[in-house]
């Protein structure tokens, strides 16, 4: 999925972030720093096994996030763990079998860490390739938004507003469709054998 082509277009994308963005940023090297000690040995860090298609989780709409407890920062911790260990871009709690709406991405352009997150405006259009930790066999050409805006809440309760392009677009697209049940194999176009 990553490809440099959409690199070099999100870095391109980077002059014309919101502000929010850079705060949300700032805040994210603090949290990868904090997931790099927890590797460390502390023990409050844990991978969870990815759940494959045919869990009915999968399938699931997930439920928003209330009120922001420790267990949804717990929660986050472990997906982010769980992510790097897999070398997946992102990863949604249902793919470990919580039906609630927080969403973890890594495109190589730092963490988000998003919270009941919304897309709020989507731009232009592209077909690329896609794979899923929950789907390791298959990848699928997937027809996607090729800029969009969201808004989601971070750890810490506050509204970020985040603009993307390219792989990282698409990469909250398929994340957010994951907390909607949907799964690209059921949105692309075509689908074969991950060589
Ligand atoms: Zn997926």
């Amino acid at each position: 999925m990553v490809g440099m082509k959409l690199r070099k277009k999100f870095e391109k994308g980077i002059i014309n972030k919101l502000k929010s963005y850079y705060i949300g940023s700032l805040f994210k090297k603090k949290v990868r720093a904090n997931v790099l000690k927890g590797k460390e040995g502390a023990d409050v860090m844990a991978v969870y096994q990815i759940v494959r298609i045919g869990e009915s989780v999968l399938k699931e709409k997930a439920q928003e996030v209330g009120k922001i407890t420790p267990n949804i920062h717990k929660l986050l911790d472990n997906m982010v763990e769980t992510m790097y260990d897999a070398n997946g871009v992102g990863l949604a709690a249902p793919q470990i079998g919580v039906p609630k709406r927080v969403v973890v991405i890594d495109t190589g352009d730092g963490l988000f860490e998003l919270i009941n997150p919304v897309i709020t405006e989507k731009t232009g259009e592209e077909l690329d390739q896609e794979g899923c930790l929950s789907i390791p066999n298959l990848v699928g050409d997937v027809r996607r938004a090729k800029k969009i805006v969201a808004q989601a809440l971070n750890r810490n309760g506050e509204l970020l507003e985040y603009e993307a392009e390219g792989l990282l677009a698409r990469a909250f697209q398929h994340e957010i469709d994951h907390l909607n049940g949907i799964l690209f194999v059921d949105v692309a176009e075509n689908v074969y054998d991950k060589k």
